[in-house]
């Protein structure tokens, strides 16, 4: 991981943002795999308006990195857990009345105050209250007397493959934001993630943006107005060859003899298989990089090993280095490509590096 690639992006995101426009760093789920204690403490060095985390879990290991970060729970809470809202002084996501009338009673009752966002849901069809009934719900939010309104936002279902769909979800906020009167003049107003900005126009109420993916150096919409911003990976994922070996023409490769060799070949075993993190999507399907060569992958990966050719890098020992994401002179492996020969999504293959892989951290910054 390599932290000072991380902030580089930062900076740049933030320089890209209108200057009113807050940061909230999305950290959820180990901070989308990069381990959250090193990216939180790197985002604090470097400045950001609040976090945003899934659970209650995850909130209190921020709060206890550092007090007086406002912390905003993405998902709703199970009744048991409503307490650590007051314990570590963190902002809860509404959804609904139900939702409101718990907290504010558990409020009421320990004499303090609990913060709120309201969620509004304009067609993700996941948390927040339907569009139609935000108005109504708004207005009974602030009769609580022991509710504190912070922020209203919602959700893009689409924003990185249905930019005309992201317009309508957008506008059937900023309906419900034109017809809600009074609104708290501190009131957060976002909608935003990675792939959303883009289509973040100017004069509008939204005050603050919500990135996960893109600070970590994966563009999710690369053409559009945000994919200018030149971020750089900050995860790359590595192994070595734990052997190499010949093997004669026709000999059938890994489990279920899903791979014959057409030649004699040189293969090389990688050390490292899905528990560690290599998709078994990529049976048969990736390749990976040694000494700057690409060298696919033969037959089924498998727990423990993965099996490559190497019969054209003659070079390839025992003990090699080897980059199944990331730059590798002259060529280079993204977590987009990774992820796409995977069939799976950028999001899904970092937060699916295993507890067995050792996390090595570049670039710390000294304080
Ligand atoms: C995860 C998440 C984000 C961040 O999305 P990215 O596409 O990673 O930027 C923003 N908002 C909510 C509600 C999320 O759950």
């Amino acid at each position: 991981m390599d932290l000072a690639a991380f902030e580089r992006n930062l900076k740049r995101i933030q320089a890209a943002l209108p200057a009113h426009m807050r940061y909230v760093a999305v950290v959820k789920a180990d901070a989308y795999g990069h381990g959250m204690p090193q990216i939180v403490r790197r985002l604090m060095q470097s400045g950001v308006d609040c976090f945003a985390v899934a659970n209650v879990s995850e909130a209190a290991d921020i709060r206890h990195m550092g007090a007086g970060w406002p912390i905003l729970v993405l998902s709703p809470l199970l009744p048991q857990e409503d307490y650590f809202l007051i314990q570590h002084d963190l902002t809860a996501t509404v959804s609904t009345l139900d939702e409101c009338e718990r907290l504010n009673s558990l409020a009421l009752a320990h004499s303090t105050i609990i913060k709120v966002h309201l969620k509004i849901d304009t067609g993700m069809g996941r948390l927040g209250v339907w569009h139609d009934s935000a108005t109504e719900l708004l207005a009974k939010i602030s009769t609580y007397p022991a509710l504190k309104l912070e922020g209203v936002y919602t959700h893009f279902s689409s924003a990185d493959s249905d930019p005309s769909f992201t317009q309508i979800q957008r506008k059937r906020f900023l309906d419900v934001i034109a017809t809600t009167t009074a609104l708290p003049p501190e009131l957060l107003i976002h909608a935003d993630n990675s792939a959303g900005i883009d289509t973040l126009s100017s004069p509008s109420p939204f005050n603050a943006v919500r990135i996960g993916l893109l600070q970590f150096g994966i563009p999710p919409y690369p053409e559009s107005a945000l994919g200018r911003v030149a971020v750089e990976p900050v995860f790359s994922f590595h192994t070595r060859i734990g052997l190499i070996k010949e093997l004669p023409a026709h000999t059938d490769i890994s489990y279920a003899r899903t791979h014959r060799l057409s030649r004699d070949s040189r293969i090389a075993i990688l050390t490292a298989g899905y528990g560690d993190g290599v998709p078994l999507k990529l049976s048969n399907q990736g390749s990976v990089l040694i000494r700057g060569q690409r060298c696919a992958i033969l037959g089924r990966v498998t727990m423990d090993q993965t099996i490559v050719d190497v019969t054209d890098c003659p070079e390839a020992k025992i003990g090699d280095h080897v980059v199944l994401i990331g730059k590798n002179a002259p060529n280079e492996i993204t977590a987009t490509e990774f992820s796409h020969t995977a069939q799976t999504i950028p999001w899904e293959t970092l937060c699916s590096v295993t507890k067995r892989v050792t996390r090595v951290y570049v670039g710390s910054r000294e304080v």
